[in-house]
């Protein structure tokens, strides 16, 4: 059956799934997730992310470093050595863990990486408790069960594993999870390249940010993050001397502001596909009606087909894909009822393809604003990502990994229309890639909102998943 791709490729935190899918379909790997059918790791697994989900590791009351050393204690009561299972940080309570299994040395250290801190989440606005571990329905519920503590687990989970199996990897296999991922004071991946950059030195690093796609109830695609938008904010002031509201005058603030922001809204930046989102494209197309493929195809060749474009355009996430986006996030003005304004002020958040100069940028948005009296400043400085090439290695291991457990399943490059730490790596000399074989609903996002789950299948999946993918990417 063709599907459509409603919510593709949506913001890093695009997650979630739908409960028919183990409902109803017949599945290869479909199996029991009773206790008593779990295997050792399995129950580990499991065991590791309740525990993650009930320590509060968001801003507000939480703690990182409680999560961090349970997650060493286990370790080293697998038997890791002290020295190699370290927590660090410089804040109290935003602890960061970092873990190496010895491999050969052969190659050099591949390093895993999940961040430990959730997002808010209010017991009032849920209809469970975030902190309670629940397993209901299929679901694993809970915040960061999403985003993402389930990656967490499985790592920790996995080189435990490694360690029991006596697995002789031919490199480094080292853990880090992290702190202030989701903002904060400090970040932990920047704090450690910084200051410990010895400790989590790789290849190449494996992150969040990818996953798979159950689009109407079937498994779709399996992704591979290799590169994100670039984040930037601005703040627009217009000024005037104000006056009584009895006396209206031509120049007013709310109204100037207000044409300002509708030049903004009518102008869209050019379409710009890089490698990796031609890729997609044309990997995304065999599974679309032939109206959608054939647009598909269309804005994959060079230069670009404009109707095509347009028309794709309406998928907000396509168009996300295809463009830097500049749209209006807030607005304030005036400061009494009755009196004329002397400021309007609108904030402007901006989603920059990676390659793009945010120069370039703030030159258009100066332009669209065509007053050099109206003054626009950065209130959040881009900090350029450069996309990651493929590795010809990781890209074969996913697919026949991914084809092994979910035949014929698509196996394709995205470029996140939203941010994570793998930009502070990337910036290092670090590629990194995310993906993880954990498949969500993406038209049923509920990461970073409420009531976040992950289907118990998807979880289980990921987990084998990834400790296949990184036995073939550390062995000869
Ligand atoms: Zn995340």
């Amino acid at each position: 059956m063709k599907r459509q791709i409603g919510l593709l490729l949506t913001a890093i935190v695009a997650v979630s799934a739908i409960a028919v899918l183990v409902a109803n379909r017949p599945d290869p790997l479909e199996k029991s997730f009773a206790s008593g059918d779990l295997d050792e790791y399995q129950l580990l697994a499991r065991d590791l992310f309740r525990q993650l989900i009930e320590i509060d590791t968001t801003h507000s009351t939480g703690d990182t470093t409680v999560a961090a050393n349970a997650m060493a204690d286990r370790l080293l009561s697998a038997g890791f050595a002290a020295d190699d299972v370290r927590v660090l940080g410089e804040i109290e309570n935003r602890g960061n863990l970092v873990a190496r299994l010895r491999g050969t040395g052969s190659r050099e250290p591949i390093l895993l990486l999940a961040h430990l801190d959730v997002v808010e989440a209010k017991k009032s606005d849920w209809s469970v408790d975030p902190f309670v571990f629940l397993e209901r329905d299929g679901y694993f519920y809970g915040r960061g069960t999403a985003d993402d503590k389930a990656q967490a687990a499985i790592w920790i989970t996995n080189l435990i594993r490694m360690k029991k199996e006596g697995y002789a990897s031919n490199r480094d296999i080292i853990v880090a999870l992290t702190a202030d991922e989701e903002g904060g004071d400090y970040n932990g991946v920047d704090w450690l390249l910084t200051n410990h950059r010895e400790l989590i030195e790789a290849e190449y690093a494996l992150n969040e940010g990818g996953r798979g796609a159950i689009i109407d109830g079937e498994k779709v695609f399996n992704s591979i993050q290799v590169s994100e938008k670039v984040y930037q904010s601005f703040r627009i002031d217009v000024t005037n001397p104000g006056g009584h509201s009895s006396r209206p005058v031509p120049e007013n603030a709310i109204y100037t502001l207000a044409q300002v922001l509708l030049n903004i809204s009518a102008y869209e930046f050019p379409v710009s596909l890089s490698v990796d989102t031609r890729t997609f494209f044309e990997k995304m197309a065999p599974t679309q009606p032939a109206a959608i493929a054939a647009d598909m195809l269309a804005i994959s060749r060079s230069p670009p087909d404009p109707d095509a474009a347009a028309r794709l355009a309406k998928d907000p996430s396509l168009n996300a894909m295809m463009r830097t986006t500049c749209v209006a996030t807030g607005l304030s003005g005036g400061h009494a009822e009755n009196a004329l304004p002397q400021l309007a002020s609108a904030v402007i958040n901006c989603r920059i393809l990676p390659g793009e100069s945010a120069e370039t940028v703030r030159a258009k948005l100066t332009d669209l604003i065509a007053n050099e009296e109206i003054r626009m400043t950065s209130i959040w400085d881009a900090v350029a990502s450069n996309p990651s090439p493929l590795l010809p290695e990781i890209f074969a291991s996913v697919e026949n990994i991914s084809d092994r457990m979910w035949p014929g399943i698509v196996v394709t490059p995205i470029m996140a229309a939203g941010a994570t730490d793998g930009l502070y790596l990337r910036n290092a000399g670090i590629p990194t890639y995310g993906v993880s074989g954990m498949f969500f609903d993406f038209n049923d996002t509920r990461a970073h909102g409420m009531d976040e789950r992950i289907l118990v299948q998807s979880f289980f999946e990921g987990q084998e998943f990834l400790y296949q993918l990184v036995r073939e990417l550390s062995s000869d």
